[in-house]
């Protein structure tokens, strides 16, 4: 591939919000093109809408992305950092006079609206600024771009070829009475100025790109590629919204999941490869293409995504899931690479669907406090095992910590009291772990340890 096609393509979100699954697949769709391409993935920050663009927004998005693992190559560029670029190429489209002055009002464009309306037509504005000569200095004026007659193509590289008729189309407006230039005139020069290749965005931008398409021709500009990704839908098949619960990443990470999972999710929205569910990142990157992209929307089903946590909990190297679980309990360095640590995860991790439910059975390894579960306490602390469970705790007391000894005492007491072990075990595992869950009884001591081990089976009872 010569230098001059490298690919480029970039993620130009708007900063009104968190990043959300459908930003968050746009993102993974051109990162995963990018790499594949060994092309450059651009991040550009869609901020010309001062009333409703946020630096929280901005700061959210980074740090959805970032998480994510979707690390761009240039920017973030910030487009109202850039305003004396628009107003040259505003200038340049005035001078070649494909674009002009409206000095309509808003009641008149209404009056004129409402009179197409009236007569059966599309509420388009019909152009009578177009041909006007003088220029009054105290009228307020908005830029328009003459759309020229004819058709345009769009050859989109996931829905094929699309025409449309450019009557169906206004002389959009491209300046605001302020001056400021509007979203579809600096995504034609940003695009062209960033020198993007690929243009991959959902298809709610589908009406935006014969605008976009004329206004490149206007300004004299190499035009990139299309491909607009299908919708996502809820399981309801309405489009995906906040209807639907949790919409944003950084809710995902909050619940527990590993970054990766979303990834897998995401590039499964729209994308497919045989019926394969399961991908690393480097898969994804080797598989993916824009070919294999499909026209039907891809359902958000939040089931299929904690399936996948699920998967991976049970599958990450143990580095990947202690350093997960940081974020939800607190891990000392020493507890890092401590055996007991590596256990405690081992006998863990098939019960646990979210990094943050195995922060809470594990918690009985790496914190001092633990809450045992009280109703279960209330089934296994009956009046048969009561005097054998405060034997035991006195036994234990006075012996070794060997597992020997341990396993001594354990019989001794069962033996005086006529019980059988999971009789004792059972509660002694509720003392230790929190839960009906873990190792087995006396590696769980070892894991416990004896001071921890019966300051909890007295704090049980106590
Ligand atoms: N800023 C637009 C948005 O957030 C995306 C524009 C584009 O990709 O062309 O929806």
């Amino acid at each position: 591939m010569t230098q001059a096609s490298k690919v480029r393509v970039r993620f130009a979100p708007s900063p009104t919000g968190f990043l959300h699954i459908g930003g968050a697949r746009t993102a993974l769709f051109n990162y995963l093109y990018a790499k594949k391409h060994q092309g450059s993935f651009i991040l550009r920050i869609e901020d010309t809408d001062r009333e409703r663009s946020t630096p929280e927004a901005v700061e959210a998005i980074l740090d959805g992305l970032t998480w994510l693992g979707l690390n761009w190559d240039e920017g973030p560029f910030f487009q109202t950092e850039r305003q004396s670029l628009y107003q040259k190429e505003l200038e340049r489209l005035l001078e070649s006079g494909k674009a002009y002055r409206c000095y309509c009002s808003p009641q008149e464009l209404d009056q004129m609206r409402e009179s197409l309306k009236a007569q059966g037509k599309k509420p388009m504005y019909d152009g009578r600024c177009k041909h006007r000569k003088d220029a009054p200095s105290d009228q307020a004026f908005v830029i328009r771009f003459a759309v020229p007659e004819g058709q345009t193509r769009i050859e989109d590289l996931v829905k094929g070829p699309i025409d449309i008729a450019h009557r169906e189309i206004e002389d959009l407006v491209i300046a605001r009475s302020d001056g400021t230039p509007t979203y579809n005139f600096v995504v034609v020069v940003d695009d062209h100025e960033m020198r993007m290749t690929h243009v991959i965005r959902g298809d709610d931008h589908l009406a935006n790109t014969p605008k976009q398409i004329l206004l490149g021709e206007a300004l004299d500009y190499d035009l990139p590629q299309y491909a607009h990704l299908p919708l996502i839908l809820g399981k309801d098949k309405t489009r995906l919204s906040k209807r639907h619960g949790a919409t944003a990443v950084q809710m995902y990470r909050d619940q527990g999941y590993f970054p990766h999972s979303i990834i897998n999710f995401l590039a499964r929205l729209g994308w497919s490869h045989k019926d394969q569910e399961i991908f690393s990142l480097e898969e994804l990157i080797e598989k993916f293409d824009l070919d294999a992209v499909g026209t039907s929307p891809g359902v958000f089903n939040e089931e299929k995504l904690l399936w996948l946590n699920q998967h991976y909990i049970k599958d990450k190297p143990y580095k990947e899931v202690i350093e997960g679980l940081g974020a939800f309990i607190e891990i000392r360095p020493d507890q890092i690479d401590d055996p007991k640590s590596h256990r405690t995860i081992e006998v863990l991790r098939d019960r646990a669907k979210t990094l943050k439910e195995l922060a809470e059975l594990a918690a009985f390894h790496f914190s001092d406090q633990i809450t045992p579960d009280p109703e279960l306490k209330k089934k296994l602390y009956t009046d048969e095992v009561k005097d054998a469970y405060q034997d035991l705790i006195l036994e234990i007391e006075n012996n070794s910590f060997e597992e020997a000894d341990l396993e001594k005492s354990f019989s001794q007491v069962l033996k005086t009291h006529g019980l059988k072990f999971p009789q004792l075990g059972k509660l002694v595992r509720l003392a230790l772990a929190g839960g009906p869950f873990g190792p087995g009884v006396f590696e769980l001591f070892e894991i416990v340890g004896k001071e921890r081990s019966i300051q909890r089976l007295r704090a049980l009872i106590g």
